[in-house]
Order: C-alpha cells, then structure tokens, then sequence
C-alpha cells in the first residue's frame, strides 16, 4: 500500500467530502422544490412527519427490496444483481478506509472475504447489471419512451458506471501486479494482473497504480458529486418515496375543507380548489415526481392510454418533474399541457399505483386536476357534465333513465330496514336502481339472504353514496351526498351494511369515515364467502361449467380484496384466471365517471378486457361489481347474444334456486 503515498489519501479524503457536499446540495435543491407544494393530509413531509408517516413494509419491500421491480424477472433480477455489486462495493471500499488509520484490513478472513471476495463480486455484479440496463438503454421498450417523454441521462451514468467498474479492476490489477507476493482469491485482478505483467515489470506496475488509483478515485467521486443532481437520485428518491407511501393500497384522495368562512379569505386571495400548477399539488405529489423514472411502467398497465386515449401517467409524472425542474411552480399552463381530455380518461383504476417500481401514485396527482377543472373552471366533457348535473339535481347520475327507484323489487317481497331489530343494511346504491342489468344482482342477492338466514332490510328510497360525483371531481357535491346519507344512517342507528358495488364500498370504508361515519361496511361477495364458510347456504354442487372472474378495481387494487370472490366461485363452478387477475387485473373502463364518459381512442376499454375474458374459453364471466358487470355485459352483448356475464351473487343465487325447485 505504500506505493501511494500517505498524503493522495488526504487527497482523497477531500475530494470525497467535497462530493459528498455536492450529493448534498443537490438532496437539498429537490427538497426546497418539494417543500413548495401543499401539506399532505394536513402535514408538511417533514423529518418527524416522515417518523409519523414511515410505512415499514413499503420501504422494506418496495424500497429497498425492489420488489416490485421483481414483477419482471428479467429486469428485476438484473436489478437486484447491480444493486447487491453497489452494496458490496460500498461496505468494502468504506472498510478500506480502515487501512488508513494503520490497520492491516488485507489480513486474514475479514479483508478474504470482504475485501478481495467481496469487492471483486461486487465489481463483476455491478458490472453485469449495469451493462444490462445500458444495452437496454441503447435498444430501449416502447414505455422508456412512451408517454412523450424519454429521460435523458441514465446512459450516460450507466456507461460511466462501467468505466468507474473498469478502472477498478484495473487499478486493482495494477496493485496485484506491483505486489511481488501476489493473490489469488482476488481471481480477476489477479488474472489482469498476470496480463498487465506480461507489459509492465513491477516498477512501471507500481507507476500504473497510481495512475489508475487516481483516474479510479476522480471518476469515483465524480459520480458521487452528480447523484443527486441527475436520475440516479432515484437511489435515494425511490425509497424514500417507498417510505411515505400511504399505508392503504389505492387511491387516497386529501379532503377538501368547505368549511371556509368567506368573509376572513383575504381579499387578494381566490379560493381555488384542486391543481392547476405545481404549487396547487401537495408535498407528497411533488416528492413523487421527483422521484419518478419515466420508466413508464404505468403508461403499459393504464386501460386508457393501452386504448389510445390521450392519457399517459408517465406524462403527468415527467410534465411535472420538467416543470418542477424549471422551477415553474405558479405556471398554471400546467393544467392545459396535460389536457382535459387526458385528465378525464382515467378511469381511477389503480394499476398506475400497483406497478410504480418507486410507490409513486399518478392516480392522485391526475384526480387532483380534474377536481380543478370540475370545481374551478366548471369544464369537464359533456357526458360526464350530464351526469354531474343529474347529480346535482337529483342525486344520481343516470341522466334520462326510465327505470323507477322501486322497479328492482316489484314482485319480490324486500324488507325495510327496521332500527334496532334488522342487523345489515342492504344498500341498494344508483346503478342498481337505475340500470336494468344490475336490478337483477340485488334480486339474487335478496334471494341469498333470504335463503341463509340473514338479518337485512333496505331504504324505502334509494340512495347514491356520491362516488361518481367525487371520482368525477366534483368533491362539493360528494361531501353534501355523504353527510346527508351519514345523517340518516346514524338517525336510524345502522351499524353494518352490505353493498353491491365495488365503489358504494370503498366510499363508505375509505372516505365517509373522515366525515363522521362509524359502521362497518361488508362487499356483497365477501358477505356470500362468509355465509357459505359457515354452511349457511346450500348450494347443488357437481358443475364442471367454466367461470372465469374479473377482478373490479375498487375491490382488488384499492381494497385488496381478490380470495373471498374465488372461494364463491369454487363453490358454484371450475375458476379460470384470465393473464390479467388479482390486483394486476384489467379494468373494465367504468371506475372515475368514464361509465358516462370513456369513448374515444382506439378501443373500449370494456372490449379488450372482454376479448380477454373470450380468450380464457369459459362459459361465463363473473364480477362482483354491479358497474363491472354493466359495462362487460355491455361489451358481451358485441360478441354474442348469449348472457355471459354475471355477478357472483347471480351464479350463486341460480344454485340455492336449483335446490329450491
Ligand atoms: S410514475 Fe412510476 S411507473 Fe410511472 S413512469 Fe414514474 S416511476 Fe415509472
Ligand atoms: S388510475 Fe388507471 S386509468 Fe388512471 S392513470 Fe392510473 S392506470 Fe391510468
């Protein structure tokens, strides 16, 4: 080690702080931009906000074990390879430093292992990882460049990364071939070694050391100064993010405080509700475009931009970052770059939120524009201004609907819910009530309640929770929905209720909590799997009919429901998965207002998931969502005349039917 002096390590020393106060300054630069966005939920992201916030299992997981990078082998494995070299290569080189203050680190198992094992698989891993993501760089997938937007700079700190890789492995050659008593576990730099003495003798070895230490320790704390001010920030961003990530799955919108008193607004200060620019979003929104790899991982999953809509989330995503990096916070062009018809595409599916490798949730961000259009600018496409209107003015949002709210239960008897004698309330909600196809699902359901037992009754009127109003941004007209529907259920006493679509539940167990609600709210299929787990229903066994099942959103992705369905299923009849199932299932087109919006582009969204659903060769296509089965029925109708869709309760009411002669 004495052939470099003792002060190029003070040399060193300095130019690795120096680094490190550039890896800095670049950290801090992203933090001021992200500090200019709103508080999040109410709290600023702070250090001990983050303490409050920190979701263990996501920055485990997703952050550090890049877990959902593994969804695709091949670039996950890679991944994983580059990020165990880099972990390697820290600890060793960071142990190295040991040999500066006198110690012998070389000696014995520890510097076997950790210093010439170790560094030396940590040099080929690195290597071979990062050569993988250069070579894909130079032949990249349609999403890199999908969306409008392909990230500049990773080649370039990928092929530098090589280089820094390269120069290690010669200066580590260089060492072992100035060194008269070489080594052999450090099994390549021993081989360059043997090949760098068939040119040099040990002196001019000695004098390529230092050289090559040098050209190594530059390059070295090159790349360390530029982390942060380039996409490798992402190593740290992306954990980081991982780490706020909302501990329920889905979309998590912020609520909005109506409760102003107009007359304290400062006079120069217009209310505003949603985004219209950077400095509308919160701080949580503008961390997650920061950290976002225009990987465009999600523009692949997204049902509207997979149908040839104008919507991309990477758009969204990168649009942001370039604005945030412009430092255009008040530019509220912003809002009109990214298109009104774009923002009302998304259908709120999620799968955005599922697939981002670094838990960034475009969903949120690209709802958090629509509410601006919807609540500032009053612009939003006419069919869905319709139903909003409907909405408005008659608390639901089929526009010009011919059915009667008490159609679905002519000639059955339903009982009224009775407070403190019936149990469950069966929330009938909008899409029941007023599309004919998805009355028939409350009749099954009435059937198995029945049939098991079950306490129940119903509203004399029909009522919507105000999902379409809220998914459409019209957030006003959700929260005076849902505290009149709070009002009546705490006036009749109701502590448990079931419902029949995926989205009247998660309004009731996700947002109407935060405006006063305290029941619990079951799905119509979880109820079924209970019933049939505690042999309350009896169903005529024996079927070998294939059935394959959609997964609604609302209930997979948002509320990690996917195994209570499959049981129900399994008990009437063969399940079959389609490519796209569980939480990585394929929306059905309806969900953030698009069942009265969702045309144009190259495709129904409904279409495609239909031809999937075709392509397993089921005889039947369950769901468990009365949207999901209007919008795939809708679909099916296209194909065949046949009926082939149904909803859970359908197939399991046809059985308790059988037996019943
Ligand atoms: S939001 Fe996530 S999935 Fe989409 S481009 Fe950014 S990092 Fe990739
Ligand atoms: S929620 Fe679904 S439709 Fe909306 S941006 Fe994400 S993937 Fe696309």
């Amino acid at each position: 080690m004495d052939i470099i002096p003792t002060y190029s390590y003070f040399i060193l020393a300095a130019m690795l702080l120096l680094a490190l106060f550039s890896f800095v300054v670049g950290l801090n630069k992203h933090r001021q931009r992200i500090e200019r966005g709103k508080p999040w939920f109410g709290e600023k992201i702070t250090v001990t906000g983050a303490a409050a916030r920190f979701n263990k299992s996501s920055f485990v997981h997703r952050g550090l074990m890049t877990s959902r990078l593994l969804k695709r082998p091949i670039a996950g494995t890679f991944h994983g390879i580059m990020f165990i070299g880099a972990l390697l290569l820290i600890f060793g080189h960071a142990v190295f430093a040991l040999d500066f203050i006198g110690l012998n680190v070389y000696e014995g198992w520890f510097g076997t292992v950790f210093l010439k094992v170790g560094r030396e698989l940590g040099g080929i891993l690195l290597f071979t990882g990062v050569a993988f993501f250069l070579i894909r760089r130079l032949n990249p997938p349609e999403r890199l460049h999908a969306g409008e937007h392909s990230r500049a700079g990773f080649e370039h700190g990928e092929a530098f990364l090589l280089l820094i890789v390269i120069a290690g492995f010669l200066t580590e050659g260089f060492r072992l071939a100035a060194e008269v008593s070489g080594s052999n576990s450090e099994f390549l730099g021993t081989a360059i070694g043997g090949l760098l003495l068939s040119v040099f003798d040990h002196e001019g070895a000695a004098s390529g050391l230092q050289l090559m230490w040098w050209i190594h320790a530059l390059m070295g704390c090159t790349f360390i100064a530029l982390i942060s001010h380039g996409p490798f920030v992402h190593m740290i961003l992306g954990p980081t993010n991982s780490a706020f990530a909302n501990s329920r799955p889905g979309i998590n919108l912020p609520p909005i405080n109506f409760d102003f008193d107009e007359d304290e607004e400062e006079e120069d200060e217009e209310l505003s509700f949603g985004a219209a620019k950077l400095a509308d979003l919160s701080q949580k929104n503008l961390l997650d475009a920061t950290a976002c790899l225009w990987c465009g991982r999600c523009h692949e999953v997204c049902p509207a931009a997979q149908t040839g809509k104008d919507l991309s989330p990477k758009k969204v995503m990168a649009t942001c970052a370039e604005y945030m990096a412009e430092d255009k916070f008040d530019d509220d062009s912003l809002i009109d770059v990214l298109g009104l018809d774009a923002i009302f595409a998304c259908t709120s599916c999620a799968a955005c939120v599922e697939e981002c490798p670094v838990s960034n949730n475009p969903a949120e961000v690209v709802l958090e524009f629509r509410r601006h259009f919807v609540m500032d600018r009053s612009e939003m496409p006419e069919t869905m201004a319709a139903a909003n209107r409907n909405l408005e003015s008659r608390e639901h949002p089929f526009v010009g609907t011919s059915s009667n709210p008490q159609d679905w239960r002519k000639n059955i008897e339903v009982p009224l819910f009775e407070p403190g004698e019936t149990e469950y309330l069966l929330w009938i909600g909008c899409s029941v009530t007023y599309e004919e196809r998805a009355q028939e699902i409350a009749r099954a359901m009435v059937r198995i309640l029945d049939a098991a037992g079950v306490s129940y009754g119903i509203f004399e009127e029909p009522r919507c929770t105000g999902d379409p109003a809220k998914m459409m941004g019209n957030e006003m007209q959700f929260v005076e929905m849902a505290e009149a529907n709070i009002e009546e259920f705490k006036a009749q006493n109701i502590q448990k209720v079931i419902t029949l679509c995926a989205h009247c539940y998660n309004s009731f167990d996700r947002y109407y909590p935060e405006l006063g609600a305290n029941w619990v709210t079951v799905p119509h299929t979880v109820l079924i799997e209970q019933l049939l787990a505690q042999g309350k229903l009896t169903l005529a066994g024996g079927t070998d009919e294939k059935i394959t099942f959609h997964d609604p959103c609302y209930l997979a992705r948002h509320n990690n429901i996917v195994d209570a369905p499959r049981a129900v299923i399994a008990s009437v009849g063969q399940l079959i998965e389609m490519p796209r199932s569980g939480k990585g299932s394929f929306c059905c087109g309806a969900g953030g207002g698009n069942y009265w919006g969702g045309q144009g582009g190259t495709a129904r969204i409904s279409d495609v998931r239909m031809q999937e659903a075709f392509d397993t060769g089921a005889d039947k296509v369950a769901t468990s969502c009365s949207f999901c089965n209007l919008m795939l029925s809708a679909s099916s109708t296209r194909h065949s005349e046949d009926r082939l869709v149904y909803d859970v309760a359908e197939l399991v009411a046809e059985k308790i039917t059988i037996i019943d002669g």
